[in-house]
């Protein structure tokens, strides 16, 4: 059998959505009543490296290191690795969730750190929301962050329904981004194909026959728009 290895998350919110050449990796949400979430890695990944001029290699992915690479950016939020399709043990547990909460509280002392001297809610990461909602702790910065939500390309905070994210410039929504004119034709046509982006229509008023069947792919909205 193939090595696999389990991605832990304890996480109330999902740490990543990535999509590479092996694949598109999201890491779930822990449930409500939950301890955590798991992500099975399996196999080992193969992929084409393309050199152009029918000049390419394989090249393989083991699931570890692949894993590794995963939970990089986000191993602070509890997120950890174990060898096989396995759950963790009682004390892995508590300690992770220990670490997790001593995280948590070093980004509020943070947060207030900043708010205190600014006042500015902008200046504050989400982490820090999601840290105070999980330890139950009320600051008044809290609510000012209540109406930002997570560039899943940059990880800095935006306003919920925002076309394009201002810090990195990833297109968060494509409808919009194209009613206000901020992705070129050519961006456009690359997004329809996609799949991130129905078609314009002409007239509005025939039936369309595809949309409710087009298959929406996992992690939408996978192209930066340049940065002009
Ligand atoms: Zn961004």
């Amino acid at each position: 059998m193939e090595p696999c290895v389990s991605v832990i998350s304890l996480a109330p919110y999902s740490i990543f959505r990535i999509n590479r050449e092996e694949g598109t990796f999201i890491m779930p949400a822990r449930k409500q009543h939950e301890r955590y979430a798991k992500l099975v890695v399996s196999g080992t990944h193969k992929t084409k490296k393309d050199f152009g001029e029918g000049q390419f290699e394989w090249y393989t992915t083991p699931a570890k290191a692949l894993a590794e690479d995963l939970i990089r950016d986000c191993s602070q939020h509890g997120a950890f690795i174990l060898d096989g399709d396995v759950e963790p043990s009682e004390q892995r547990l508590l300690d992770e969730e220990e670490k997790l909460k001593q995280t948590y509280a070093k980004w509020i002392e943070e947060a207030d750190g900043i708010f205190n001297r600014t006042g500015d809610v902008k200046l504050l990461t989400l982490h820090a929301r999601e840290a105070a909602k999980a330890l139950g702790v009320k600051r008044a910065w809290v609510s000012g962050l209540e109406n930002m939500t997570l560039c899943e390309f940059c990880k800095g905070s935006v306003p919920y329904n925002v076309a394009k994210c201002s810090n990195c410039g990833a297109i968060l929504n494509w409808e919009m981004a194209r009613r206000g004119g901020l992705v070129s034709p050519e961006q456009i046509k690359i997004a329809v194909k996609k799949g991130w982006l129905q078609p314009e229509e002409e007239e509005d008023d025939r039936p369309s026959q595809a949309p409710a069947a087009l298959p929406v792919e996992v992690g939408e909205p996978r192209v930066r728009a340049s940065r002009k």
